[in-house]
């Protein structure tokens, strides 16, 4: 579904990504681990076409959309993102932040994206809060606005960039919750993470980038339970 091959990114004279592959099967929950810096945002924005790649190639099913010819605003609208900082536009009840991009990216009607939203919204528990602004919420309460958001686009993947980090510690399970809940129903995600237990459970497959390399991909028993690699070992060594 997914594919990215040889990705290289540079800022400057740094070279963050030096060469990634990865690919990303329909249904399939990757996770992409690595100590801070190693790459895990920069692979992300890159794929949904938030920063400009020096070399290399982003694939979304059959199509290269890394090709300069390809419309980002377009391709964007099947890639649902969700960041750490949530992002929702304070000044908008979450029934408006949720069918913004519906009503004016995809050009849904009003009373059709907003039924969808209302029921986007009762399947995660937050249909009380459909009035509400922002600020009104909890963290763990905006960020799953923040999902919900995302899937209203009705995405063919969701990139998730470390959306729990921000969030006190009691509201981590309640978003993580939700994601585990969208594994199963098949969605495929990309999922940018610290959350360990999380990756060993859920994930298909987990990425260890170490400084913009993949040092290490596997099922979640193999990279988990028997790292190939010393990096990775150390590096786990330090969460688990
Ligand atoms: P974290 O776990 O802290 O979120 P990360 O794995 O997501 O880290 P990135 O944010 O992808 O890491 O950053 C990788 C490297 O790229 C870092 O060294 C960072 O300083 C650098 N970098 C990222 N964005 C930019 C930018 N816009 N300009 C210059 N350097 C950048
Ligand atoms: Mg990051």
């Amino acid at each position: 579904l997914l594919r990215v091959e040889g990705l290289r990114k540079r800022y400057g004279d740094t070279d963050v990504l030096r060469g990634i592959d990865l690919s990303v099967d329909a249904h399939d929950v990757v996770c992409v681990i690595g100590s801070s810096g190693s790459g895990k945002s920069t692979l992300l924005r890159c794929i949904n076409l938030l920063e400009v790649v020096d070399d290399g190639a982003v694939w979304l099913e059959d199509r290269e959309i890394t090709d300069p010819r390809v419309d980002a605003d377009e391709v964007r609208r099947h890639l649902g993102m969700v960041f750490q900082s949530y992002n929702l536009f304070p000044h908008l009840s979450v029934l408006d932040n949720v069918t913004l991009g519906p009503r004016f990216v995809v050009g849904t009607k009003r009373g059709e994206a907003e039924a969808q939203a209302h029921e986007l919204l009762r399947r995660f528990s937050l249909e009380d809060k459909a009035d509400a602004y922002p600020d009104r919420l909890s963290g763990g309460q905006q960020q799953r606005v923040a999902v919900v958001r995302a899937l209203a686009m009705d995405p063919h993947v969701l990139l998730l960039d470390e959306i729990t980090s921000a969030l006190d510690p009691e509201l981590v399970g309640e978003v993580l919750e939700i994601i585990r809940d969208l594994a199963t129903q098949g969605m495929t995600i990309v999922m940018a993470t610290h959350e360990m237990a999380f990756a060993r459970d859920v994930a298909d497959r987990v990425v260890f980038l170490d400084g913009g390399r993949v040092e290490e991909s596997g099922t979640p028993a193999q990279v988990f339970e028997s790292p190939s690699s010393a990096r990775t070992a150390e590096f786990l060594r330090r969460f688990l």
